[in-house]
């Protein structure tokens, strides 16, 4: 950018004005020069002309005469002019005559006459050759050099005065546009000032003043408007931004008053939540109270002689009440789920414990609807693993609960395998399959939800809630699985879910039990059932016997017959009870007929113990009778005791596949007095009952105060206490019990006896100074497991309280 560009206006006219006053006076005085150089040499050519002439017409006697001294006579009469520099005179045939040249300057004198009449200007001198006449005829010619010196010293005075000139003109116009330069300046100046101003204060209310109808002022004007339609859109703008926060004002106080009724609503629906799952917690206490005595007195009058159809409707009672109870710890389970209030338990568990457990549970189920029910834990899963095994087993028993629903014929089988494993946790991997109904494939996810089924006329059919699945689901996310079922409608149904446990102390399976004992020993397994006899084949494979399989009678007959043959010598034939066309026990018939087999060991499996079978086995000469599902440990010690390995019993030893409570178990040494405070009259009746049949005496107190003043009047072994008690709850009254303990130090063992059963019941009543917690409907086994360990625990160590687990 040229530097002007930043100067101010106002030197910028100034720089104008004076470089053009400048460069006019420069051409001028340039053409009042060269007008001078001009005419100075026009009139001193002319001069010079004249004084040649003039020096001609004087010397044509002497040339004439040819009197030489006297034409030099006449040249140094040119003296007097002090710029000629040299003069010749020449004669006619050009030879010089005479000549004159002032010293030192004439050097370069012609020594022959140029040949015509001349002028000659160079930078030092002006030459002028001119012919001399006399009446006519040239007799010769006179030349004549003048030097410059007055022409240059004109000059440069001329010089001189045009400098003077030239400096005093722009100093005036210095001057002159100094002042006048305002005119231009001014304007332009207060214009600026304005929009600086404008921009620091940002008033557009400034305006520029106008000074003038010239282009500064139509920009003033034009500048002036700009910022008039500035400052109405601001003012708009302003309006808008007010109107826009009344608008947000507005909306705010709108939004804030939807959200006060959102917050009331959600608070609404909390607090209907809330209601909800206290509703179910009372309605479950409410429907488990009553539940304890059906239950309760069913399994009492179940234990008194009865008629078979007396015996009959009770035990269908005591099942439909089981049922119930299990729709009952759905809806609770569903609860917790809903209120988030579903916890797991981290605690040792033993996995083929818990897995033969479910398993057997569901047998007779099983069984009653001739349906296989198998299960198999490959050697990798580690037996002792930390989790929460009830919570398993209930994922487990609603699994094989549904197989065994949902099949009207074929099997059911469980198997276990390991999916992961880490340092310190072990992911397992169950599967449940079926020969049922199957699962239409659009069903796959929704069964998986709460209150979903498959199909709602299967509903009518088979029954139940819908929520198995969903809380079994939840149970498996708790644990860090998945679930999910594989299914062809009408072929079965596999229901899939992984679940991670921690690992408990050894991190490998444990080795096979005196698997040495069994290393080699030849057996044969007969069963119809494809997946019974691949699991035994597994599992006497795993004690590294030989096993060989056969799935029906004729096809054990045949290979007993072709075993001599093939150097096989079967020491041990496992038989299956029931199958189609030759059962096990005409199976046993034949083979015993055959003196070649009688050495075999057979052992009888069967899926339900039909009575007499154990005499007909003792009388067939059967050596061991296993109720299946088995575990494989019992399996294993049923064949090391047959094969005569381990010191066994003389007797078969049948394992029944009974479950649930035993109120007929042996007494206890010491008979406790125990202090009974329940309001409920059924209940009362019922516990008193239960403790008295195992030997216990019993006092009734039907709430708190009753409670108190019992103990006051005589003194107990235990009291088993109620927590929901008019008058005075039980928390209440263990709180007095307890502060009255501490002037006598006792401690006498409490134990909670409650309907509820939700989350943090237990903890609730160790906290209010109870010592362990059973919840209703009571399990007889285990209230006397609670009970009387408690006593006996308290009486060596007052100080500890022992804790039972919460039981489902
Ligand atoms: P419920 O069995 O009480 O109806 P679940 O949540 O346990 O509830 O099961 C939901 C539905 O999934 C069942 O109603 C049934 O339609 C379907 N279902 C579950 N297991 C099986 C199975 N093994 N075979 C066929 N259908 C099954």
């Amino acid at each position: 950018m040229p530097f002007y560009q930043d100067l101010s206006i106002r030197r910028k006219i100034q720089v104008i004005v004076m470089l053009t006053v400048g460069a006019a006076l420069t051409a001028a005085s340039m053409a009042f020069l060269s007008y001078e150089v001009v005419e100075f040499r026009r009139s001193m050519t002319d001069q010079l002309g004249i004084l040649a002439r003039m020096v001609g017409s004087n010397s044509t006697a002497a040339l004439s005469f040819n009197d030489a001294p006297a034409a030099v006579e006449l040249l140094k009469g040119l003296h007097a002019n002090p710029h000629i520099i040299s003069a010749v005179i020449y004669t006619a045939d050009g030879k010089a005559f005479a000549q004159y040249v002032r010293a030192p300057a004439a050097k370069d004198v012609h020594q022959l006459a140029p040949p015509n009449d001349s002028t000659a200007f160079s930078l030092e001198r002006l030459e002028v050759v001119r012919r001399i006449r006399l009446d006519g005829p040239v007799i010769g010619s006179v030349y004549l050099a003048s030097d410059l010196g007055e022409m240059y010293a004109q000059l440069e005075r001329y010089a001189g005065i045009i400098g003077i000139t030239l400096l005093s003109c722009l100093i005036l116009a210095y001057l002159v546009s100094s002042r006048l330069q305002r005119v231009i300046s001014g304007p332009i100046l207060s214009l600026a000032a304005t929009a600086k101003e404008v921009s620091v204060t940002r008033q557009f209310s400034v305006r520029a003043a106008k000074l003038g109808e010239d282009e500064v002022g139509f920009l003033t004007d034009a500048f002036n408007l700009m910022l008039a339609q500035i400052q109405n859109r601001d003012e708009e703008l302003e309006g808008h931004r007010h109107h826009l926060e009344e608008l947000v004002e507005a909306r705010t106080a709108e939004l804030l008053a939807v959200n006060e009724q959102l917050t009331l609503a959600k608070e609404k629906a909390e607090a209907a939540s809330r209601a909800k799952s206290e509703f179910l917690a009372n309605m479950s206490h409410e429907i488990r109270t009553p539940m304890n005595g059906i239950i309760g007195m069913t399994e009492l009058a179940l234990g008194t002689p009865l008629s078979a159809e007396q015996r009959e409707f009770l035990e269908t009672a005591r099942v439909s009440a089981d049922g119930m109870m299990t729709v009952l710890n759905d809806i609770l389970d569903f609860s917790k789920i809903e209120a988030k209030r579903l916890d797991l338990e981290e605690i040792e568990l033993n996995l083929p414990d818990c897995v033969s457990e479910a398993v057997k549970t569901l047998a007779v189920r099983a069984h009653q609807k001739g349906l296989e029910l198998s299960y198999d834990i490959a050697p990798e899963v580690p037996e002792k693993l930390k989790g929460d095994p009830d919570r398993l087993r209930q994922i487990l028993l609603n699994l094989l609960g549904n197989a065994i629903k949902f099949t009207e014929r074929g099997e059911v089988a469980l198997f276990v395998d390991r999916a992961e494993q880490a340092d310190d946790s072990v992911m397992l991997h169950f599967w449940v399959s079926d020969t049922g109904i199957g699962i239409p494939e659009d069903k796959h996810q929704v069964i998986f939800e709460a209150f979903s089924q498959a199909d709602s006329s299967s509903t009518r059919k088979y029954g139940g809630t819908g929520l198995g699945l969903a809380i079994a689901s939840e149970l498996v996310h708790m644990m860090g699985g998945q679930i999910w079922v594989a299914s062809d409608p009408g072929q079965g149904s596999t229901f899939h879910f992984t679940a991670r446990f921690g690992r408990a102390g050894e991190t490998t399976p444990p080795p096979l039990p005196s698997a040495a004992d069994l290393a080699g020993i030849q057996a044969l397994a007969v069963d119809d059932n494809a997946t019974n006899l691949r699991i035994l084949e597994k599992i006497l494979a795993r004690w590294e016997m030989k096993p060989t399989l056969a799935s029906s009678g004729t096809a054990a007959l045949k290979q007993l017959e072709s075993a001599p043959l093939h150097g096989d010598n079967f020491s041990v034939i496992l038989v299956d009870r029931q199958m189609p066309e030759m059962d096990g026990f005409e199976l046993v018939e034949r083979i015993k007929k055959n003196p070649l087999f009688t050495r075999a060991i057979i052992m009888m499996l069967t899926s339900g113990a039909q009575l007499g079978d154990v005499a007909r086995c003792r009388q067939l000469g059967v050596t061991a009778y296993l109720t299946k599902p088995f575990r494989p440990s019992e399996l294993h010690q049923a064949l090391l005791k047959a094969l005569g390995t381990q010191s066994a019993p003389s007797q078969p030893a049948p394992v029944e596949a009974t479950a649930g409570p035993s109120p007929s178990a042996p007494r206890p040494a010491t008979p406790l007095r125990v202090l009974l405070a329940e309001d409920n009259a059924v209940n009362q009746i019922l516990a008193k009952r239960v403790l008295e049949k195992r030997g216990h005496k019993v006092t009734v107190a039907a709430n708190g105060l009753e409670a108190v003043a019992a103990l006051d009047r005589q003194s107990f072994d235990v009291v088993l206490m109620d927590v929901q008690m008019p008058e005075m709850d039980g928390f209440e009254t263990t709180a007095l019990i307890r502060e009255k303990e501490k002037k006598t130090h006792a401690h006498l063992p409490i134990v909670a006896m409650t309907a509820h059963a939700m989350q943090g019941d237990r903890e609730r009543c160790l906290a209010a100074g109870m010592d362990a917690y059973v919840s209703k409907p009571i399990q007889v086994d285990l209230l006397f497991q609670t009970i009387e360990p408690l006593v006996h625990s308290l009486e060596t160590d007052l100080k500890v309280p022992v804790e039972q687990p919460l039981t489902r």
